[in-house]
């Protein structure tokens, strides 16, 4: 079934970043968003069930999807989901296909914000595994690709927001600074970094006594943690992302359509399966995306099993909703009120985390039976 498209989209606020890190909202290509389609045209579980929903539009041109973990569960555990991202990163580096990746992590002087590294060697994408939940500007990537190319690493691959990846690809299509891969992720919601100095304030330790932080800290799914330099820890789990989305989401990101990384090579994302913890959902869009997950199946560093598009899409469907067709009027006004009625501090974070995290328990996941390891060939 084909459905209506949708109105044009309103102009997009710019980003609320940071002084300096300030880009126009037309530069990360939001109006090739098109607008959300309203949710009374959006699929339900019945219509993914029987296949009748559109497909470009939910999720774009995809060769082929797998569920994928790290075959090293150190690396498993560090990352967000299953490592994928980082397999296939340090594979590009073993095929000797870049001299360089940039990608979100903390620089060693400063463990709360985060920032755009350039990252030369496996070892240095093994230590930055993770998500960083905070929006990065366009002018933070392009200061990447500059401080690389004064490096003089002349190959580089990005991994960035599914919005960045207009952006890398432009870069790659005229031939500038060397792009030669694109990898991007899953985004439904992301956030000012104010979310972060939030949980900062709300695990009562100053952003100058952290040692390190992460989003995807602890036993899977992880959660917020953060390290003291007295040695306390604090986690919240990532239920308590949800109370914070809703704060800290910025309007361009609620405007955003863009989810499962559009055109990047290979894009990773959350695999929520009951009874499977530590998977990532793949999508090789590209022939070169494939090749890359084939590289780093080949030399050990990742297994892949069989995914269904319908699990796919049974799993992430209320985030494909909502970027796809919008917030129900609810849920809008829910939003509307924790980001721009009611004070930050007033918003009762623990019964809101118990009631996420309630309410993951029973709405998260789709049950799968047995996984089938992909043995032959990618195709
Ligand atoms: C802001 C944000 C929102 C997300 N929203 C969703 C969602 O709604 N649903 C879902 O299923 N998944 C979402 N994800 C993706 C998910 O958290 C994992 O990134 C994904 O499953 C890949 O996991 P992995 O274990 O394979 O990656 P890892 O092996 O942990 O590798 C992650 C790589 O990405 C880099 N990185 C981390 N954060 C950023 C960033 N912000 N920008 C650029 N590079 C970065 C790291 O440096 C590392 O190289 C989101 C991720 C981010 C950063
Ligand atoms: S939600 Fe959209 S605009 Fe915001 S970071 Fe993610 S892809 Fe970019």
């Amino acid at each position: 079934m084909s459905k209506a498209p949708g109105r044009r989209p309103e102009p997009a606020d710019g980003p609320q970043t940071r002084p300096g890190h300030v880009i126009r909202a037309r530069r990360i290509d939001v109006r090739r968003n098109q607008g959300k389609r309203g949710l009374k045209n959006a699929p339900g579980r019945r219509e993914i069930a029987s296949g009748d929903y559109d497909r470009d539009w939910l999720l774009g041109p995809v060769r082929s999807m797998f569920l994928g973990r790290a075959a090293d569960p150190v690396a498993r555990d560090a990352a967000a989901s299953g490592g994928v991202l980082t397999a296939a990163l340090c594979a590009l580096f073993a095929q000797d296909k870049v001299d360089a990746v940039l990608a979100v992590g903390f620089a060693p002087d400063d463990p709360v914000t985060p920032r755009y590294l350039v990252l030369a060697s496996p070892q240095a994408v093994l230590a930055q595994a993770g998500s960083v939940y905070s929006f990065i500007p366009a002018s933070e990537l392009r200061r990447a690709v500059l401080e690389a190319a004064k490096a003089g690493y002349a190959r580089l691959a990005v991994v960035c927001q599914p919005c960045l990846v207009p952006v890398a690809r432009r870069w790659q299509a005229r031939g500038e600074f060397g792009v030669r891969a694109v990898l991007s992720f899953f985004c439904g919601w992301n956030m000012s970094h104010e979310a972060t100095h939030y949980l900062l304030r709300k695990a009562k330790v100053l952003p100058e006594d952290v040692r390190r932080l992460g989003y995807r800290r602890g036993p899977y799914p992880g959660g917020f943690g953060v390290t003291a330099r007295d040695g306390r820890e604090v986690c919240f789990g990532k239920e308590s992302y949800e109370l914070v989305n809703m704060q800290f989401v910025r309007p361009g990101c609620a405007a955003c359509t863009f989810y499962m990384g559009e055109g990047a090579d290979l894009v990773c994302g959350d695999a929520w399966l009951k009874g499977h913890r530590n998977l990532t959902a793949v999508l090789a869009r590209t022939r070169k995306g494939l090749k890359l997950l084939e590289a780093a199946r080949a030399r050990g560093g990742v297994e892949l099993f069989e995914l269904e598009e319908r699990t796919l899409l049974h799993m992430h469907l209320p985030n494909l909703r909502y970027k796809k067709y919008g917030l129900s009027p609810l849920m809008g006004a829910v939003t509307h009120f924790f980001n721009r009625r009611l004070p930050k501090p007033l918003a009762p974070f623990r019964l809101l985390s118990l009631l996420s995290r309630l309410r993951r328990s029973v709405k998260v996941g789709v049950r799968v039976g047995e996984l089938k390891r992909v043995e032959g060939p990618l195709v």
